[in-house]
């Protein structure tokens, strides 16, 4: 299909003008065609081609895509230009805005996809500010488990959780004071057990949630021992604090050891 546009006479000389280097010429030509004939798309697209500056650029491209929003070679034109604005250097004196918050000023860039980022979305890595992005991407790389790393280290944290809390509250519940020295110092020592043991299970592999999935177990493992002493008519509220030690100081040793 082959549509012939009617070109005027203007746009044609600015064009001309562009195609053998008279770029000057060109973008006096082709600036009067867009004035004269504001829907001529060629027009804004020779235009594109012989302005200097990157925010004249992506006006011409805009305006044209205005015309006609598919046109093939405007949104191309576009899509490179805008590419170029977010990676580009600052001039002197020129404002950078966050590119995830438009309406915020910032001068800090990523230091790895050169982004502008705002301070409270740049995250200071020891290689220096990076956008969350990147911080994400980088994450995915570290992260090698799968899905059912999770269920792996649901099953085999919950019965050790389980049995150590119910050990925990036998052994330790009616020692008075050195039974909560015990428990205090035994839970970082047996709940780090069981997270070595959940990432032996998934062979070492590194999840997101690892951490969470195992301190939730301990968590839910738990609780019967701390509520049931709760109970009104059994109420003993210093047999929950044991299972309590437990549930607190492991669940944060395990977030820690997996990480
Ligand atoms: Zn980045
Ligand atoms: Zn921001």
């Amino acid at each position: 299909m082959s549509i012939i546009r009617m070109i005027n006479d203007l746009t044609r000389r600015g064009l001309t003008a562009a195609r053998v280097g008279e770029t000057k010429q060109a973008h006096r030509l082709l600036s009067e065609a867009t004035r004269k004939h504001p829907d001529d798309i060629d027009a804004w697209l020779g235009l594109a081609g012989v302005v200097d500056d990157l925010k004249e650029k992506e006006w011409c491209f805009k305006e044209a895509l205005a015309i006609a929003p598919d046109n093939q070679e405007a949104q191309t034109g576009l899509a490179l230009i805008q590419e170029k604005l977010t990676h580009r250097q600052p001039k002197d004196g020129e404002t950078l805005y966050c590119y995830r918050h438009p309406e915020r000023e910032t001068s800090l860039r990523c230091n790895r996809c050169n982004k502008p980022i705002c301070a409270k979305c740049a995250k200071q890595t020891p290689v220096g500010f990076r956008c969350p992005e990147c911080i994400r991407e980088q994450e995915d790389k570290y992260y090698t488990g799968t899905n059912s790393d999770y269920l792996v280290a649901g099953t085999v944290s919950f019965p050790l959780a389980f049995f150590a809390v119910a050990l925990f509250t036998q052994l330790f519940g009616s020692f008075g004071f050195f039974g909560l020295l015990f428990a205090f110092l035994g839970t970082p020592f047996v709940t780090g057990v069981i997270a070595e043991a959940v990432r032996w299970a998934v062979s070492k592999r590194r999840s997101r949630y690892l951490g969470h999935v195992v301190a939730g177990c301990i968590i839910v493992a738990g609780l019967p021992f701390i509520l049931i002493p709760l109970i009104p008519l059994i109420f003993n509220p210093f047999a929950a604090i044991v299972p309590s030690i437990f549930v607190f100081f492991g669940a944060t040793t395990v977030l820690a050891r997996l990480r």
